[in-house]
């Protein structure tokens, strides 16, 4: 049997997706160039103390993809695989995921390599300092703005606030956003990934006629985003029938109710061992037939390895990176509706720039204010996406990319290339 090649590495892969649509929208071989590389790349170390009185020297990175429409955002992630080719990938996928919902931000993303699992509070919140202050040269609220993601939360974003605000002497609430509520947050910020996920898989079950009282749905990852959306959907009278973290999965047919999944999750650390579930590991989770596939966890979980046993209707990417492009045409073929990164996860940055604009004018909205903004925003998405995925007869992810090149390209040609 002939093996199945295909890159995982993460930045060639977003070259790859925008390069489809660079191809689809002529795009001139020069503003090409620029588009698929990113602006600028900061590599840090961040000597830390630990509790026992040891120094550990981290690794970070902070990358602007694109800042031609608006200051760079994006989120930092603190995990043992962060590498800058991930951060590039991630950066630049912001840029795209931005210009898909129209908000005037470039993308941007940082990282660093440790194990916060391995890690106290107190370790954390010096390592997320030093990394602060080390990056501080190239943030700020008119620059680029770091919100959170996998294994960093509101508590870091604080710490990030605070630090950055030590230096220059006043407080610059619009340096981060996913902050505290105490401190200048947005209502609706945790809940916004997890919920603009739940409008456009609203907007694609009703576009396919699928029922979504009833409809199995299966989540891979029980954080943010993962464990929310499930949440979410069970609301909306889903059966959520299995549910993962890194520890592996559980499944029951009969429905599992996401909030007390949780619940064992915080008592014992994972999902595994819920009561009247069967434990089962993460690929057997992603081939379990349902009507709706979430993966929230990390990259390259669908590849051309299992691309053709995956049974979903909608497949809705609320981790960013899930599905390689190989993957993708193989999905395509079997029918399946992929609600792009881009578009499917793009409610936290949406909230994200919200929470940013009430912080500008210092006038904070209601959680229903946001969640209507939110509402409007990603429906409209969607279907602007979908109307350019029937014009140019291609899937989602490669008509959220026609879309978002498409703006990006534009504001790039008007400004022009300095000097
Ligand atoms: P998080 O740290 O809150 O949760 C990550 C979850 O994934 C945890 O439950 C963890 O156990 C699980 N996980 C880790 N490795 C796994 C593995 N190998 N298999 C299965 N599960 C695994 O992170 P998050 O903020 O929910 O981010 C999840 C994904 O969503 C990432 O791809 C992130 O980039 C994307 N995302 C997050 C936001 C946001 O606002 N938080 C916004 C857009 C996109």
């Amino acid at each position: 049997m002939a093996m199945v090649m295909e890159s995982l590495n993460a930045f060639e892969i977003a070259q790859k997706q925008f390069d489809t649509a660079a191809d689809f929208l002529k795009l001139d071989n020069g503003l090409s160039k620029v588009l698929r590389t990113p602006k600028r790349q900061l590599i840090v170390s961040i000597p830390t103390r630990m509790d026992d009185g040891s120094f550990n020297v981290f690794e970070g990175y902070r990358v602007q993809h694109s800042i031609a429409r608006g200051p760079g955002k994006g989120g930092i992630r603190y995990h043992p695989d962060v590498s800058l080719d991930e951060v590039k990938a991630l950066a630049s996928w912001m840029t795209w995921k931005c210009a898909t919902v129209n908000i005037p931000f470039g993308g941007a993303k940082g990282g660093v390599i440790c194990n916060p699992k391995q890690m106290s509070q107190n370790e954390l919140e010096r390592m997320t300092r030093r990394f602060t202050s080390e990056i501080s040269i190239i943030i700020g609220p008119e620059q680029d703005i770091p919100a959170p993601d996998v294994y960093t939360n509101a508590q870091t974003m604080a710490w990030i606030m605070d630090t950055y605000s030590m230096t220059k002497g006043y407080s610059a609430l619009g340096v981060v956003t996913g902050k505290p509520l105490s401190i200048g947050g947005s209502e609706g910020r945790s809940e916004a990934t997890a919920r603009g996920c739940q409008f456009v898989i609203r907007e694609a079950a009703k576009g396919l006629k699928l029922p979504l009282k009833g409809a199995r749905v299966v989540v891979q990852g029980a954080g943010n985003a993962g464990s929310i959306v499930a949440r979410l959907l069970h609301g909306d009278g889903a059966k959520v029938i299995a549910m993962s973290d890194s520890s592996g999965g559980i499944r029951n047919a009969g429905g599992l109710d996401p909030a007390k999944v949780m619940a064992h999750k915080g008592k014992t650390g994972t999902v595994q061992g819920y009561p009247e579930s069967e434990n089962i590991t993460n690929a057997q989770l992603l081939e379990t037939e349902c009507e709706v596939l979430i993966p929230a966890a990390l990259e390259n979980q669908i590849t051309m390895q299992n691309a053709s046993r995956i049974k979903t209707k909608i497949l809705a990417e609320a981790a960013n990176g899930p599905t390689t492009p190989g993957a993708d045409e193989v999905l395509h073929k079997n029918g399946i509706f992929l609600i792009p990164d881009i578009l499917a996860n793009a409610g936290g940055v949406t909230v994200s720039y919200f929470e940013w604009v009430q912080g500008l004018y210092s006038f904070f909205w209601d959680e229903n204010e946001v969640n209507k903004h939110l509402e409007r925003k990603m429906t409209q998405s969607f279907r602007e996406v979908h109307s350019v995925a029937t014009q140019y007869k291609v899937h989602m992810r490669t008509a959220a990319y026609i879309l978002a090149v498409g703006r990006v390209a534009e504001a790039t040609r008007v400004r022009g290339i300095y000097p």
